[in-house]
């Protein structure tokens, strides 16, 4: 536990689901509300300081984010991406991507090109997430 670390300090979002490993949060960016993190639960710097059992395990996580998204959304594309530059402390974004987005094709950490696409992040969209996320990762 790092004290200055915000990941350490606080959930980073509204945690959609979570375990003993990790938790899935609504990171409700700005311009991507629906940008999907997947925080370790410890303060861990890099993926290569995980036991390869671990990293196996947040992967699957990652990708049962990838997946409902996709399931539910159909976006363009999905970015995962794996930064860590500002906060160092081990976590995954899980970024569904439309054409007419603020920033694509580019990196969502780019400048904007045009303004956001209106997306609604309304409690049925999130309970249907959860329960998503829920059933794909109830054997993980
Ligand atoms: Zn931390």
């Amino acid at each position: 536990m790092t004290v200055s670390c915000v990941f350490c300090s606080s959930d980073g979002g509204e945690v959609l689901w979570r375990d003993e490993l990790c938790r899935i949060v609504l990171a409700r960016e700005e311009h991507h509300p629906l940008l999907l993190r997947v925080i370790h639960a410890r303060h861990v710097r890099e993926m290569s300081d995980l036991p390869a059992a671990e990293r196996a395990r947040l992967m699957e996580r990652v990708f049962a984010a990838e997946l409902a998204l996709r399931e539910l959304l159909a976006p363009e594309k999905l970015n995962l991406a794996s930064l860590g530059n500002v906060v160092p402390h081990v976590h995954w974004h899980v970024v569904p991507r439309w054409k007419d987005d603020a920033h694509f094709p580019s990196p969502i950490w780019s400048a904007p090109e045009r303004p956001s696409r209106s997306l609604v992040v309304d409690e049925p969209l999130r309970a249907r997430l959860r329960e998503r996320l829920a059933t794909l990762l109830s054997s993980a």
